[in-house]
């Protein structure tokens, strides 16, 4: 019989190791991020806080510097935005660019419900929005929840309405309802995938009848609020982006506060940490670059995921300004660069032990992950980072003091998953998977550990500052 193997010996919960100093940098890096958590629950307001970050930070736009014909030199930051979705920040090293960069690549969507083009309907004397899940979720996690609509609604003329219901003290909140335990027999005898259906998972917004109205009342009630809060008619729900997510603020969690509670996490626990390095790293030896990506968890398509030509085409602007365009140093810059693909992991969970193989999961509180590799089944779909560089990075971590571990997304039959490491490696570069341990991932609440953000956003700074 086999023993049961034991977990890597050497690899401790990094909280014995904290001084004072450790601790207090710590909380204040926490704060900071439960903040950015609670106030960007979707692309756009993260690219929107993002900017304004950067922009305190002496960042500035780089399609004004193209417009005005300005140079970039050594020490310079800019930034690009794609369609108010992603956003590429860069400062400028002492080195050539066609020397290559040090890159980290992090999303900014996040599961949740989108609200269809044509959502709006009444039944028995309910209001509801019909909505279409993005990225993977587990569908009965989503029913009885508070909930909140956050996104934009943009008229014929141009005109752009940002909305934002449910997360003030005063909000109105929303939800999907479930049958009740008593009349759930069926519902109770099916697999959990199909426990609620997809189309089940509309959104509960009123239930009072407009007066004097024969058909409809109840919706037109709704129309009527919508017309009065957004100036909105119901066609302009076909030209709004409006993204359904749980309701209320990121939270501490546990007695001893050592954890955070929160929606989004996946990935805004590595664009955060990424952001917070970024703007803390001077005038680096190569040049740094911090990409906040859309569309990962659909497969990073489209124009403001990761397989657009948003990062190169920015790339090629950004050597022209500084005087170095040409098609071969822009191949040059890229193969030369490496990137940390910030990105969550499977945080080991006692609850679910048999989904791991305990040597090689990520524990929530030992640090940041590395991840060799991705995909599923025999590493398929896979970015497979080669040894040379996991030492390299290895000295960088043990010089700089961060605490890190190695870890692989659940026992190899299980499952698997895959971030947007793979394209950036087209480019020939070396990139790794990089990021936080997570617990519940992709479930509206996600449960990650302060430490790990404190050692990531070191890890994220150690490595931007290495030449
Ligand atoms: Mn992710
Ligand atoms: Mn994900």
């Amino acid at each position: 019989m086999m023993k049961e193997a034991k977990e890597a010996p050497e690899k401790k919960s990094v909280w014995e190791k904290y001084d004072k100093k450790d601790l207090e940098k710590l909380e204040k890096i926490s704060k900071k991020y439960i903040k950015f958590l609670s106030d960007c629950k979707t692309e756009r307001e993260c690219t929107l806080e993002v900017v304004r970050q950067a922009e305190e930070a002496g960042y500035r736009n780089l399609d004004e510097i193209i417009e005005t014909g300005g140079a970039l030199k050594a020490g310079d930051k800019v930034y690009a935005v794609c369609m108010k979705k992603a956003v590429a920040l860069f400062c400028i090293g002492k080195r050539p660019l066609e020397e290559g960069m040090n890159i980290l690549g992090a999303h900014i969507d996040s599961p949740r419900l989108d609200i269809k083009q044509n959502p709006l309907y009444e039944d028995s004397d309910m209001a509801y929005l019909d909505t279409h899940y993005y990225g993977g979720i587990k569908k009965y996690q989503w029913v009885t929840l508070p909930l909140a609509i956050h996104g934009v609604v943009v008229k014929k003329d141009g005109t752009a309405c940002t909305v934002c219901v449910g997360e003030k003290k005063d909000d109105p909140v929303f939800c999907v309802s479930d049958i009740l335990i008593h009349l759930a027999g069926e519902q109770m005898e099916k697999k959990a995938g199909k426990a609620v259906d997809g189309e089940a998972l509309d959104v509960l917004i009123g239930s009072i009848p407009l007066k004097d109205k024969e058909k409809d009342a109840v919706k037109k009630g709704v129309l009527e609020i919508l017309k009065k809060e957004y100036g909105m008619e119901e066609d302009d729900f076909i030209s709004a982006e409006l993204e359904v997510v749980p309701a209320g603020a990121a939270r501490e969690l546990g007695f001893d506060r050592s954890m955070i509670l929160s929606y989004g996490q996946d990935d805004r626990v590595c664009a955060y940490t990424s952001l917070d390095a970024m703007l803390e790293v001077g005038e680096p030896e190569k040049t740094s670059c911090c990409l906040l990506v859309d569309k990962e968890e659909i497969g990073s398509v489209g124009a403001t995921g990761m397989q657009s030509h948003f990062f190169e085409n920015t790339v090629a602007e950004i050597m022209d300004r500084a005087g170095e365009y040409n098609e071969l140093k822009l191949r040059r810059c890229l193969r030369n660069s490496r990137m940390l693909s910030s990105d969550v992991n499977a945080g080991f969970d006692p609850l679910y032990a048999s989904a791991f193989e305990k040597k090689n999961a990520s524990y929530c509180g030992r640090g940041v992950v590395f991840s060799k590799f991705t995909g599923s089944r025999g590493k398929s779909g896979s970015n497979d980072a080669n040894a040379e560089y996991l030492a390299a990075l290895r000295k960088i971590m043990d010089d700089n003091k961060v605490n890190y571990q190695t870890a692989e997304l659940g026992k190899v039959d299980v499952g698997g998953g895959g971030t947007i490491a793979y394209i950036l490696s087209l480019y020939g570069m070396e990139v790794i998977d990089c990021g936080v341990a997570v617990l519940s991932m992709h479930a509206p609440w996600e449960v990650t550990s302060k430490a790990d953000v404190y050692e990531a956003q070191k890890c994220y700074v150690a490595f931007l500052k290495d030449a």
